[in-house]
């Protein structure tokens, strides 16, 4: 449970994480559960076709990593719920079911599980005294020791790990991390903390220096306070009063997202009943939405008009339906803008109503056509939802 909820929490508010967790604690409550699931359908895999699913390839083990993205869907970077699965299947094959129980283990061993994951579940799960450091303890220990320089930096995040280990409480090191994550989720926060009434003030370097003008005097001058040093705040960013301790920490200036354009084209055919079917196909499984499943799209080249942006399109899709489409068949329909953490990407959405069936080929990715209810229930991206 530890381990499915750092994994679930990364990079992701607790708020949006909670209805994930209780629903795939529900499916899979003990990582045998999990593990088992993955057995079970590789076992099945070789033998799953026609696939229950409707999915017109047999990837093995297709079903299980299908039902995982479902759960995941919307939940982000969905390369996680795959690392748990892989993980999960790792301990009950190679590891005789046991889980490494250190935090240098549980790095080395397990795929999808890194330094600060390690630390939370050794430490909560198996009492290791072990630091860790997040977002939270970054921002609590920078204004713990004034530490100034970019926190992002391999300086200050060695310092912060080192500081996290050091200071972790040796006979309640679980309960230790998750108050100090605590403290900086609720009265250490970002803008506006509550250094009143904060358990930890006196220790505090940026609450003395907001206080008296000036932190109390560093123990160890070879390390801080001196030019150079890889942890101060650089000579040209000096402390700003008006800001208090919410001068520390400091980042480097943020990247812009790079822009992208990509087409996608809505294809439409009526099923059994006359309600609208639409064909999805699934991405590679490595990569930015990894295994989700999409609309056919293509990544467009900067400054493509919009007829040869047509003209493309309809060659990538006569390559899922097997005869020629006709480019100014494809409708516009808009475009649809989503902001991924380090991409600002734009869709550029058509669609293609089509009579008659459509024979999908097996021997590219795999396909299938879904309802529009069936589409929703599906491992498919936010970005995908808006352009339908
Ligand atoms: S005194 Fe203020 S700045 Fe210092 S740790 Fe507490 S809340 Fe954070």
């Amino acid at each position: 449970a530890v381990w499915v909820s750092e994994i679930m929490l990364q990079q992701t508010q607790v708020a949006t994480v909670i209805d994930y967790y209780n629903r795939w604690m529900q499916k899979w409550p003990t990582l045998q559960a999990l593990a088992q699931a993955s057995l079970e359908v590789s076992v099945a895999g070789a033998g799953c076709s026609p696939c229950p699913r409707g999915f017109s390839s047999n990837t093995v083990p297709c079903l299980l990593e299908q039902e995982v993205n479902e759960l995941w869907a919307g939940l982000g970077y969905y390369s996680r719920g795959k690392r748990l699965q892989e993980a999960a299947r790792k301990v009950v094959s190679e590891l005789a079911g046991q889980m490494p129980r250190t935090a240098e283990d549980l790095q080395k061993l397990l795929p999808g599980v890194g330094r600060y994951t390690a630390g939370a579940i050794a430490s909560i799960s198996y009492g290791q005294a072990t630091g860790v450091v997040d977002g939270n303890v970054i921002r609590v220990l920078c204004r713990l020791r004034c530490i100034g320089a970019d926190s992002s930096s391999p300086a200050v995040i060695d310092r912060l790990w080192d500081m996290a280990n050091v200071l972790v409480d040796r006979s309640r090191p679980g309960d230790f991390n998750q108050a100090l994550m605590e403290l900086g989720a609720t009265l250490c926060t970002p803008k506006a903390p509550l250094c009143g009434e904060c358990p930890v003030k006196q220790h505090c370097q940026a609450w003395r220096r907001k206080l008296f003008g000036k932190p109390a005097p560093v123990p160890d001058v070879e390390d801080c306070g001196v030019g150079g040093c890889p942890l101060c705040p650089p000579a040209a960013e000096p402390w700003d009063s008006t800001l208090g301790v919410t001068n520390f920490p400091r980042k480097a200036a943020k990247k812009q997202p790079r822009a992208a354009r990509t087409a996608t084209c809505v294809l439409e055919r009526r099923g059994c009943h006359g309600a609208p079917e639409y064909l999805i196909v699934q991405r590679p499984s490595s990569g930015l939405l990894a295994g989700l499943w999409e609309f056919p799209s293509l990544p467009l080249a900067q400054g493509l008009q919009e007829e040869k942006q047509r003209e493309v399109l309809a060659d990538h899709l006569q390559a899922w339906m097997g005869w020629p489409v006709v480019a100014k068949d494809l409708r516009f329909i808009g475009e649809v803008v989503h902001i991924f953490s380090h991409i600002h990407q734009t869709y550029v959405v058509y669609s293609l109503p089509l009579d008659g069936d459509v024979t999908l080929d097996p021997a590219l990715s795999p396909s299938r056509w879904v309802t529009q209810e069936e589409f929703y229930a599906s491992a498919v991206s936010t970005a995908m939802k808006k352009v339908l």
